[in-house]
């Protein structure tokens, strides 16, 4: 079992009054309770939610121009899928949120994405290989909330499965790193190392162990389970008592064959070719098991070092396998939209839009003129917002004032007669003019030269 079950307690929490609460709370007059969101979870308002879209958007329009296809997978998986591909690492055995639904299955919510991609790439056998896809969503992971680290986060990814040119894997880094750029973002950089393949990593593994083995005592107690476990993980330990007999470590660099070798020195010059920069980062590890020869993270020096990582991924040519698909060699990654406006946050790049409404109506006969004329400006393409409640002049210019739109349009008795309509420029000096009503559309579609 991933998930340590025995915590898990079946008493109320006081977070999460069950129906009993309520009832004594009505029946007691007891303050009913305020509802919050979850530890970790957040509630993303607006603008940032628009911000947040934003992002998806260009990164969906960056997949689009490379031919990347989206795929919309369940946020609910069978929890096999996880444990078949991560039986040895935190995110699978520690933090994965499983459960048993109604019929008794095994459930996980998805701590990550790729593991489903390639469930779906087994289950539908595409046609026409390499299957290029991109996705965006939540994940969950029941981690130690921080800044930037939360259970419930959203990430942007891609995948390609079915070729292992290493042409392919310059391919997908550098569709993330111009995403990066196109949100504007300078302080990236780009961490590359190789892990190898079945050829050379049982040797490598061998050395590993037998060199933790022989420093056992001097690691850190996490670091020793880690080692019983995994010991390529213990090279991704960030306590400070295991950095030296890390930084003498065996490296997986020295041990790759000549046909791991030369696949990475390939992905390296393509790399040079596209002046797409990275450092050799020979320690680098990932946080699950199934990642093969080429290994990548993107790291914001904007961002404090313990959270710098805004994404990150690399080769997995034996997870279809895995999970009961033919041998086909795979690569993509993950890159974390929270973290990633944080980092456009520290650069000050990449604003929310502008949500101003273009016009704002002010109906002083009661609020139907305003419906009408929302309705059609609306039809019309032009973003209109309005005065609600019947509401005084002064009250709902101030509203309009607030909304920051450009233009105002008031609709006043003497103008509901005439069937006409006073525009105000909000903002500029042109003042007021008074408008047929049929005259508006066009009138402002002008004005805000749509
Ligand atoms: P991973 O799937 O662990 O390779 O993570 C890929 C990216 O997702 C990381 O580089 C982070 O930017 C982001 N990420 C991972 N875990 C979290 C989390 N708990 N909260 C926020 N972002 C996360």
């Amino acid at each position: 079992m991933p998930c340590d079950r025995s915590s898990r307690s079946t008493t109320r929490t006081e977070s999460f009054p069950d129906q009993d609460d309520l009832w004594a709370a009505s029946l007691f007059a007891v303050a009913t309770p305020k509802f919050q969101a979850l530890r970790g979870t957040r509630d993303i308002l607006t603008p940032d939610a628009e911000r947040h879209r934003s992002l998806v958007d260009v990164f969906a329009e960056q997949c689009r121009l490379a031919g990347y296809g989206h795929i919309m997978s369940p946020i609910l998986e069978d929890l096999g899928v996880f444990l078949r591909v991560g039986e040895s690492t935190d995110v699978v055995t520690k933090e994965m949120y499983d459960f048993q639904d109604k019929d008794g299955k095994r459930i996980a919510l998805r701590p990550e994405l790729t593991a489903s991609v390639v469930r779906a790439f087994v289950q539908h056998n595409p046609p026409s290989l390499p299957w290029k896809v991109w996705y965006e969503g939540p994940q969950f992971r029941h981690e130690k909330p921080q800044a930037g680290r939360y259970r419930q986060f959203s990430q942007v990814g891609v995948e390609v499965l079915g070729s292992d040119d290493p042409a392919v894997d310059v391919e997908v880094i550098a569709v993330g790193w111009r995403f990066y750029q196109r949100l504007g973002l300078t302080q990236v950089k780009l961490l590359l190392n190789s892990l190898g393949d079945e050829s050379c990593r049982p040797e490598y593994f061998a050395a590993l162990e037998e060199y933790l083995r022989d420093h056992a005592a001097d690691l850190s107690e996490g670091s020793r389970d880690t080692l019983e476990k995994n010991p390529l993980r213990v090279l991704d330990s960030k306590r400070r008592e295991d950095q030296a007999i890390v930084s003498n470590a065996p490296l997986m660099v020295d041990y790759l064959t000549d046909d791991t070798a030369e696949h990475f020195a390939a992905v390296r010059s393509g790399l040079d070719e596209l002046a797409i920069t990275y450092e050799l980062s020979p320690r680098l590890v990932r946080g699950l098991d199934y990642y093969t020869r080429t290994t990548f993270e993107f790291a914001s020096t904007a961002l404090e070092n313990a959270q710098n990582a805004v994404g990150g991924g690399g080769r997995y040519d034996g997870l279809a396998e895995s999970l009961g698909g033919k041998p086909t060699p795979g690569i993509g990654f993950a890159l974390g939209v929270d973290r990633i406006l944080l980092a456009c946050d520290a650069e000050n790049v990449f604003p929310a839009p502008n949500l101003a409404p273009e016009v704002f109506l002010v109906d002083l006969t009661g609020g139907s003129q305003a419906a009408l004329l929302a309705d059609v400006l609306r039809r019309g393409g032009i973003a209109a917002d309005r005065g609600f409640d019947g509401r005084s002049m002064k009250a709902q210019m101030k509203v309009a004032d607030r909304s920051g739109a450009p233009w105002a349009v008031i609709i006043g008795e003497d103008e509901l007669t005439q069937g006409n309509v006073t525009l105000r420029d909000m903002h500029g000096d042109t003042g007021q003019t008074l408008l047929q009503r049929d005259e508006l559309l066009a009138a402002l579609a002008s004005r805000l030269a749509h």
